[in-house]
């Protein structure tokens, strides 16, 4: 039987790559949001359905769950895509797996 990690603990890893918000945009900082907003920031604090990565810096449309499936490689490809992302793919997917249960 595999192990099963926390979200929160590969979170922990994942988060040693975090890159900085791009200038002029913001994370928001609301209890218990999704732990991909750690890699994702939003151009206008008010429009939580644009949503832009972090490491790329290609702005989504559909919400923290498209922009999710951007990073995680699902639909489009995250273009700068670094190597240690392998760690916040897992992380994503790990979350989605707890939310489901
Ligand atoms: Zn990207």
């Amino acid at each position: 039987m595999a192990e099963e990690i926390p979200a929160r603990n590969i979170a922990g890893n994942a988060a040693k790559f975090r890159p900085s918000p791009l200038p002029g945009h913001t994370k928001p900082n609301t209890p218990n949001q999704d732990i991909a907003w750690d890699w994702n920031s939003l151009k206008n604090v008010n429009n939580r359905k644009q949503v832009t990565c972090d490491f790329c810096g290609k702005t989504t449309t559909g919400g923290i769950t498209r922009a999710k499936r951007h990073q995680m490689g699902v639909r489009g490809d995250c273009g700068s895509f670094p190597k240690c992302l392998d760690d916040v793919k897992e992380a994503l997917k790990a979350a989605l797996l707890n939310k489901k249960k």
